[in-house]
């Protein structure tokens, strides 16, 4: 039996990470630290795959989900990349091919108390959803779609804030736990060794699960689908008069209906 996991990836949630990304910074010290940071996400994502074709994949593609994240040269022989700027969707090439959906690196949603790192999509704008009136992040927007499509999301890894909050969502889900959250800016962190073996021995759970079909695909309730998009600033990209199904509700808020999910999610990662 062929199993094909849909690695994707952020950066916030991986040991050793706790301040937000200096990629735009010209700084030497932010230079340095740009780079010390992506060689630590490299490492928990090859053990990610380790972990996944000793629990039985048969196919692992790397999908870099933080702009100019991944060092090529360092990934796993084994893994394919999609990386690059403009995908044609946020989760390029997500189809019901994929056995499983993993998430290396994550970090919990917007205003998590003690969330290292915690926001939602763009921490610029402070934005804020609730999918079917319930408050997720950047691993409920992954597990929507990914359910959406049938693919059960099987692995969560990032501070202990994030493992509940994917515990809270996916009862089934394994997490790796690489460090407790003391603040927006600071952690407590596993070593960079101790770390990736908590990653790799997930993910070996996580593929034997996914391939045993113990992990159901996430699913909010509906048809019809609602949700709502706060943004701390007016949100611009908005047109003022929304289609049937959307609207404001306050100059930083929309509110939207669909009939199918897969649209609203993508009206929802649009704004
Ligand atoms: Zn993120």
């Amino acid at each position: 039996m062929s199993l094909k996991v849909y690695l994707f990836t952020d950066l916030e949630g991986v040991a050793g990470v706790d301040r937000w990304d200096a990629r735009d910074s010209d700084r030497p010290v932010d230079a340095r630290r740009c780079r010390e940071t992506r060689e630590l996400l490299m490492g928990e994502v090859n053990a990610a795959a380790d972990g996944a074709f000793a629990g039985g994949a048969t196919a692992v593609v790397l999908v870099q989900g933080h702009a100019d994240s991944m060092i090529y040269e360092l990934a796993d022989e084994r893994l394919e990349i999609i990386k690059g700027t403009g995908y044609p969707t946020w989760l390029p090439e997500l189809g019901a091919d994929s056995g499983a959906a993993f998430f290396v690196g994550a970090h919990s949603f917007c205003h998590t108390p003690q969330g290292t790192l915690a926001h939602t999509f763009n921490f610029k704008k402070r934005r804020q959803w609730w999918l079917c009136g319930r408050e997720i992040g950047e691993l409920g927007m992954l597990a929507a779609y990914c359910g959406a499509h049938g693919v059960p999301l099987a692995l969560a890894t990032g501070d202990d804030k994030l493992c509940r909050e994917a515990r809270e969502l996916i009862p089934e889900i394994e997490t790796a736990q690489v460090k407790v959250g003391l603040g927006i800016e600071s952690a407590r962190h596993l070593s960079r060794d101790r770390a990736r073996e908590e990653v790799r021995m997930a993910a070996l759970r996580a593929a034997e699960r996914a391939a045993k079909g113990e992990v159901p695909p996430y699913q909010p309730p509906g048809p019809p689908y609602t949700s709502r998009v706060r943004t701390r600033v007016r949100n611009l990209h908005v047109p003022r008069h929304l289609p049937p199904g959307d609207r404001w509700v306050s100059p930083y808020e929309t509110e939207h209906t669909r009939q199918e999910l897969l649209e609203l999610l993508r009206c929802m990662t649009d704004i």
